[in-house]
């Protein structure tokens, strides 16, 4: 028997050892195929179901759902559900005892942690049921990319953890070898490991690379930088941090394959993801159940940007409703021809705190700064930080030339300066930094734009419900 086929029949023996992902593979593999009044159907029940269970078992939630008359413990009615407080990372925080569902102590629960964008970790928790649901997903959005159970696969990937811990256990590499992954770790991106990484990536032949968008980017950009020809797998699939257009070229150019984007949280798992059509991402509707929030909480129009608010359907554990998990996006406005009635977010628009805001409340999408940027040689890396609504800071890296650093010319810095006025206000103070390197945020990701206004200032808005 060859290797392969092997390794294949241990996972799926394994998997079948250890819980329902494959049953709920299986399930969502026929779901997706419902048509729309059937889907909406079921997504009600499941939606139901999980307010009667946060109304019987989590304190937190029973007042909630109480006051914006959506549920009575018996009966649901999810015509008001659009009243319902939304949920804010400071209420995980502060008030995780509440949370807690009171059947705990049934389930196979465990702690897991976010990074968050402001540097502080958050606490949550989530059960065995959630983290086989959240296992099918992946299992159906591989498939969507084309890369069946046990297909190779390298990840471009990073956490916290594996910094920290730094060594795995043998357990952990004996299931990569059963799963055929090979792990690159992506925090450590000097030139010399990019050589190595496209190397492995050469003599392994992945079917599928997963990466973080913003690594394999980076490693696109070195391949066509040092004219090293890259291996082509037959997708690349990629999560954490937007993909911006002129990444998704990038990468697909250098790799020769085409690139499906990704998106979820160490909170509530995957989200959605797009299909061998590219016509945006096609939302779980077993497993998430999505809004898009204009201002005011209403909910946005096909192609308007809003704020997306999640409500998880599979972790019982520690229920998550209505959460405000701090992106940007906008529904399609079209329908995708793959067929599945599956609803598709049609732009993801950087997190809520990308998104730069001026006092009077005009918003200016981050994806403007970095364009500013684009054929400026003398900056290898920049990042552009809203610190009050009339006051941006701009931290540069300066690239390098054989001659030494490269240095921006006044002209440069003026037109940036001036560009960056044009839409913040004219009054706007705008300070160039020069540094030796970038740090990124404290979940790994790295980012662009960062406004320190936004977040705070959406809330208000969003608080007119
Ligand atoms: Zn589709």
């Amino acid at each position: 028997m060859p290797m392969n086929v092997l390794k294949q029949k241990l996972y799926r023996t394994q998997l079948n050892n250890q819980g329902n992902t494959m049953r709920n593979l299986a399930l969502l593999s026929r779901w997706q195929w419902l048509d729309e009044r059937r889907m909406a159907a079921m997504q009600r029940q499941r939606l139901s179901d999980l307010l009667i269970h946060a109304y019987h078992y989590v304190p937190f939630y029973r007042q909630r759902l109480e006051e914006a008359g959506v549920c009575d413990g018996f009966s649901v009615n999810l015509d008001r559900f659009g009243r319902l407080a939304l949920l804010d990372k400071a209420d995980i925080r502060d008030r995780l005892d509440e949370m807690k569902s009171a059947d705990l102590e049934e389930r196979r629960w465990y702690f897991n942690t976010s990074g968050g964008s402001t540097g502080d970790p958050v606490r949550f928790i989530q059960d065995k049921e959630y983290a086989d649901w959240t296992a099918a997903v992946k299992l159906l959005d591989d498939s969507w990319s084309g890369r069946r159970m046990g297909d190779r696969q390298i990840r471009l990937w990073g956490s916290e953890r594996d910094l920290l811990v730094g060594r795995e256990s043998l357990k952990t590499y004996v299931g990569r070898w059963v799963k055929n992954e090979i792990h690159l770790n992506a925090f450590r991106m000097t030139e010399t490991q990019m050589d190595r990484y496209l190397r492995t990536i050469d003599d392994f032949k992945p079917v599928q690379i997963l990466a973080y968008a913003d690594s394999i980017d980076q490693l696109a950009q070195h391949a066509e930088r040092t004219g090293t020809p890259a291996h082509r797998p037959r997708a690349i699939m990629t999560s954490a941090g937007t993909l911006f257009r002129p990444m998704r070229e990038r990468i697909e150019r250098t790799f020769g394959c085409p690139v499906f984007d990704r998106y979820g949280s160490r909170e509530v798992g995957d989200i959605a993801c797009e299909c061998d059509h590219h016509e945006g991402l096609h939302v779980s509707v077993p497993t998430h159940y999505v809004e898009i929030l204009g201002p005011g909480g209403r909910p946005a129009a096909p192609g308007e940007t809003g704020e997306i608010v999640v409500t998880l359907l599979t972790n019982y554990a520690m229920p998550i409703i209505r959460y405000r998990i701090g992106d940007l996006g906008a529904w399609a406005e079209g329908k995708c021809p793959c067929g599945r009635s599956y609803p598709l977010i049609g732009q993801l628009a950087g997190r809520v705190t990308d998104t730069f805001v001026t006092r009077s409340g005009t918003r200016v999408h981050g994806e403007y700064f970095t364009h500013l940027f684009y054929f400026q040689d003398w900056v290898k890396q920049f990042q552009v930080i809203q610190e009050d609504y009339a006051r941006i800071r701009v931290v540069w890296v300066p690239g390098d030339r054989a001659d030494g650093r490269a240095k921006p010319g006044e002209r440069a810095i003026s037109d940036i300066a001036g560009k960056i006025r044009l839409v913040m206000g004219g009054d706007c103070q705008v300070i160039f930094e020069e540094r030796d390197d970038i740090p990124p945020s404290p979940s790994g990701k790295f980012r662009y734009t960062l406004s320190r206004v936004a977040e705070a200032h959406f809330a208000g808005e969003n608080a007119g419900t």
